[in-house]
């Protein structure tokens, strides 16, 4: 199918490449993100392949429609970001890739909790300056450690799985339980439980109009004191202006984020020589105990080939006239 790719870096375009040799669809990629100022290059396409911070509002899909665009291939999990609606209406497909590798995702929070308690990313720059002292590195010990995971499908399974080999205690919510996880002695509980009772709160929901915010100001008052809150999820699972004011106020003893509210106009770009106008994330980099990485959970080798392989069979699926499992429906509702 002609497909074109938005929003594609380096890997991207390797990998895709590379799987492409088989399938022999007709890909064309494309640096720029899918917005109103691109979105006439899909004149002649007959797919889009978009990623995370494409943001396919109905203005966008009305025009894909019109250029004669019939699929959307998200090659993330997650499709908050686009219109299904509109979508819909349009009688243009989305198929997404919903699992490629939770393991990837999972090792890469694990990463986050690793380097914000053993200060490794300290440890590193002091070295390297010949300082070998090692005085304010102290870190805690995860074993016996309680590890509250809000959000237990295939992400929040590796996480678990994980934690429980360094000995922790998980209590985790979800609205569908995990017996798989259950059997492992993984305990469910309220959110509120949850928050009062762990040391390291991880979410792996997906943003949904009921998780937006579901971090807040009320939610940081019912955590431990110096509770550290990690999300690879979706940005807007927490209230970043809220996470900064219990920050402020030592409430919130650790912040790691993969994904960030206003992450778009941001992340998977170098903005080294310019000036960042978000006050809000330059705010949250100056705190000695919050980490921040540029959406790169998914960043394993593994999960870029199978995100290839994924969507252009997904791709091939469709043009074929048969049923993706990868569907996503009108009825899936806003992820
Ligand atoms: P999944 O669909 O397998 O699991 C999501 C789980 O969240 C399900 O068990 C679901 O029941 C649960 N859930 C839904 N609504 C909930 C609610 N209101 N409260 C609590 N739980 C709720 O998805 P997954 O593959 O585990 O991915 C989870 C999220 O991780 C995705 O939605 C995406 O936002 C994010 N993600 C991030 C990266 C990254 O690079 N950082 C990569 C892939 C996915």
């Amino acid at each position: 199918m002609k497909t074109a790719l938005f929003s594609t870096k380096s890997y991207d375009r390797e990998y895709f490449s590379q799987c492409n040799i088989d399938v022999k669809h007709s890909l064309t990629y494309f640096e720029e993100s899918l917005n109103v100022n691109t979105a006439e290059l899909t004149k002649g396409y007959e797919a889009v392949c978009v990623f995370v911070n494409d943001k396919l509002d109905k203005h966008i899909i009305d025009k894909l429609s019109e250029n004669g665009v019939k699929l959307i291939a998200l090659r993330c999990a997650g499709f908050n970001n686009v219109d299904l609606k509109a979508a819909f209406e349009n009688n243009i497909k989305i198929v997404r890739v919903p699992a490629y590798s939770p393991q990837a995702v999972a090792e890469h929070t694990v990463a986050l909790i690793l380097t914000l308690n053993r200060k490794t990313h300290k440890a590193y720059n002091r070295i390297r300056e010949g300082n070998f002292s090692v005085e304010k590195l102290i870190g805690f010990n995860l074993f016996n450690k309680t590890v509250g995971v809000i959000g237990t499908g295939k992400i929040g399974i590796a996480f678990c799985e994980i934690m429980l080999g360094f000995g922790c205690k998980i209590l985790a919510y979800d609205i569908i339980e995990s017996d798989i996880l259950k059997m492992k002695g993984v305990v469910y509980k309220s959110v509120e439980e949850i928050l009062a009772d762990a040391d390291i709160i991880s979410l792996h929901c997906p943003l949904t109009p009921q998780t937006n915010h579901i971090i807040d100001r009320e939610a940081f008052s019912k955590m431990k004191k110096g509770a550290m809150l990690i999300n690879t999820s979706r940005g807007a699972l927490i209230k970043t202006s809220d996470a900064i004011d219990a920050l402020k106020n030592e409430q919130l003893g650790y912040l790691g984020i993969d994904v960030y509210e206003q992450e778009e106009k941001l992340f998977f770009r170098d903005l080294s020589e310019n000036i960042i106008q978000d006050d809000i994330l330059l705010r949250l980099i100056g705190f000695p105990n919050v980490l921040v990485t540029a959406h790169q959970g998914f960043l394993t080798k593994e999960a870029l080939d199978q995100i290839a392989v994924t969507t252009l069979k997904n791709i091939s699926t469709i043009e074929d006239g048969e049923c993706s499992e990868n569907e996503v429906k009108h009825e899936s509702g806003k992820n």
